[in-house]
């Protein structure tokens, strides 16, 4: 089978590799019917993710169609649509039971699709826990409507729970990329008072204005943020914000326009440390909430997608078949013609 390959630093390639086989008495095998390219994959290329192993398959957002299952899985069967998961999780572990799945002690634990085992720019991916790691798409329900349920979406979900938003509020969001928007959709299913999203790219503050006009957009480099936050909310400042962003300056951004005792929700992910000056906020008594997603409402964000309270198919502006994944990628990496998610079509 075709299957996109981690091969150095700095190199993927499409390459042929053997279709992968049942090893775990949990496994399933999926054939894949549509993945999605993430940044994360691009921090891979970029030698910014160290676990990474060269050699496996890259892709950890998709979604298909159970082929095989081992003898212990129980939650799907062969020919069963499914929502593969970014993280791989045992279900067993003191953090899976508190619902922590970022964290368990498995060895797979936490996102190895993709990154430490092979993953799904491919035509058939290896699960393990298929029982945690898979749910059901339900007929209502297209590929392309939950393609980024297991990663993205899933980010932006857990991010906006533990939030602990009210509908008083107002809430920054810091960044409009891919996760950015699906943590908007998820905090907008909250309902607070006003929502504020911080982006300096001028084609995705254009999406955002076009497709949510309720949602106010700030450019950083046009505007004093924290000013703009304070004339938008009760309290002088944010009562939430969450941090999705990931850039230079966004974590200072995102601890400056939030209100004393507010949360601040960290989900991004930085290529550099980043300072907490502790003299300097002194007295603003502020709860920081960080981490990668705890992917674990997947069969919830699915069910508000048969709903039609979430939709993320605006998101998804380019599709290429596998063989053609090189170009895919440069016009991902590269920002280019408006693109904010590809689907690659095995
Ligand atoms: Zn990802
Ligand atoms: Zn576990």
């Amino acid at each position: 089978m075709l299957a996109y390959t981690y091969k150095e630093h700095g190199k993927f390639m499409l390459e042929e590799k053997e279709k992968p086989v049942l090893q775990e008495e949990e496994d399933a095998i999926v054939r894949v019917t549509l993945a999605s390219i993430c940044s994360s994959d691009i921090h891979i290329k970029h030698g910014a993710v160290p676990r990474a192993v060269p050699g496996i398959t890259v892709g950890h957002e998709m979604v298909g169609i159970v082929e095989e299952v081992g003898s212990k899985v129980t939650k799907v069967k062969p020919g069963d649509r499914v929502a593969v998961n970014v993280e791989t999780f045992c279900g067993n572990c003191f953090f899976c039971q508190n619902g922590y799945v970022n964290n368990c002690t498995d060895k797979n634990g936490g996102w190895a699709l993709g990154c430490r085992i092979d993953g799904g720019q491919a035509e058939y991916v290896r699960v393990p826990y298929a029982n945690q790691g898979l749910n059901r798409i339900g007929d209502a329900i297209t590929d392309e409507e939950a393609l980024f349920v297991g990663d993205v979406l899933a980010t932006g979900y857990w991010a906006t729970k533990i939030s602990e938003i009210g509908s008083e509020d107002t809430v920054v969001i810091i960044g409009g990329g891919p996760t950015g928007i699906c943590t908007l959709l998820c905090v907008m299913l909250k309902n607070p008072e006003k929502i504020i999203l911080c982006e300096v790219d001028h084609e995705r503050i254009t999406f955002v204005k076009e497709h949510y006009p309720n949602v106010l957009v700030v450019n950083p480099k046009e505007t004093d943020v924290e000013e703009f936050v304070r004339q938008h909310s009760r309290h002088g400042g944010a009562d939430r914000v969450l941090e999705v962003a990931g850039g230079r300056n966004t974590f200072e951004l995102a601890w400056k326009v939030a209100r004393p005792n507010a949360i601040v929700t960290v989900v991004a992910l930085y290529e550099e440390e980043q300072i907490l000056p502790l003299p300097q906020m002194y007295g603003k008594n502020l709860t920081f909430k960080t981490g990668g997603v705890d992917g674990c409402d997947c069969d919830e964000i699915l069910r508000l997608i048969e709903q039609k309270k979430i939709d993320t198919t605006p998101l998804l502006t380019h599709t290429f078949p596998l063989r053609e994944i090189e170009q895919a990628y440069d016009i991902f990496e590269n920002r280019k013609e408006g693109v904010i998610k590809v689907a690659i079509r095995p």
